[in-house]
């Protein structure tokens, strides 16, 4: 359903991001994982028209979607940082940008499970920055679209509202959803993730299973196994 064709992208002398190839076809949840810098969001924002590659195709359903836009309605986008309107409340965000998406919703379910009814009236500066960023979550995936982008999605959560959150994913994945998401939580990573794409220095270092980068690493458990990638290749 999305291809990623030789995508290479540079800020400067600064090279991001060297021919990387990839593709996301079946329903699932792939995490892309590597240490700060290593090209993560900028591959995120390359999928979504936000940064323009230097070289390299994107196909979305066959079809080259390099400066058009329409692909996007067909994607749900968690932005890293939400930046919302101090004096706006959640009730008004909500409303703002169904009114701009103007497709399927299911808000009232996600406000019901992130416990936010008592919440949407209040002005944006009052709310604490785990509730900004379960309305964060509400507001990216209250339309139903085959793909979910979901860049650090659980920061900020508590313990509820993280179990509420897996429980989503869970089942989003189950209705067939391709959901690609970036993070620094190992154990969300292998609570919930059928396929790693981990990113060094703009290259992909390994794409596969959790079992499989434990068999390339000999280690044991993932946290041991991306330690042992990052001091090999001069990250820590
Ligand atoms: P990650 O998400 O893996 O932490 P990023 O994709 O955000 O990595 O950034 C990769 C590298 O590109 C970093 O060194 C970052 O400073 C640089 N970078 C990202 N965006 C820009 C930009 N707009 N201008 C210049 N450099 C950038």
């Amino acid at each position: 359903m999305l291809e990623i064709r030789n995508i290479s992208k540079s800020y400067g002398k600064l090279k991001v991001l060297e021919s990387v190839d990839m593709t996301f076809n079946d329903s699932g949840i792939y995490s892309i994982l590597g240490p700060n810098g290593s090209g993560k969001t900028t591959l995120i924002k390359t999928i979504l028209g936000m940064v323009i590659p230097d070289k390299g195709e994107i196909f979305f359903d066959g079809i080259k979607i390099n400066w058009t836009y329409n692909y996007r309605s067909k994607i749900s986008y968690l932005p890293q940082i939400a930046n919302f309107p101090d004096n706006l409340t959640g009730r008004e965000l909500i409303s703002m940008i169904k009114d701009i998406r103007n497709s399927n919703l299911n808000e009232e379910y996600l406000i019901n499970l992130f416990d936010l009814k008592n919440h949407l009236d209040k002005n944006m500066k009052h709310l604490s920055g785990g509730t900004k960023q379960k309305l964060n979550v509400v507001l990216a995936l209250m339309f139903d679209t085959p793909i979910i982008i979901l860049d650090e999605p659980t920061a900020g959560l508590d313990p509820v509202a993280l179990i509420s959150f897996k429980k989503l994913i869970k089942e989003l994945k189950k209705r067939g959803k391709i959901i690609i998401l970036t993070t620094h939580i190992i154990n969300l990573v292998e609570e919930i993730t059928d396929k790693i794409i981990f990113l060094l220095e703009g290259n992909i270092y390994f794409k596969g299973n959790i079992r499989e980068l434990l068999e390339k690493t000999e280690e044991n458990n993932l946290e041991e196994a991306i330690a042992k990638i990052l001091k090999e290749n001069g990250n820590v």
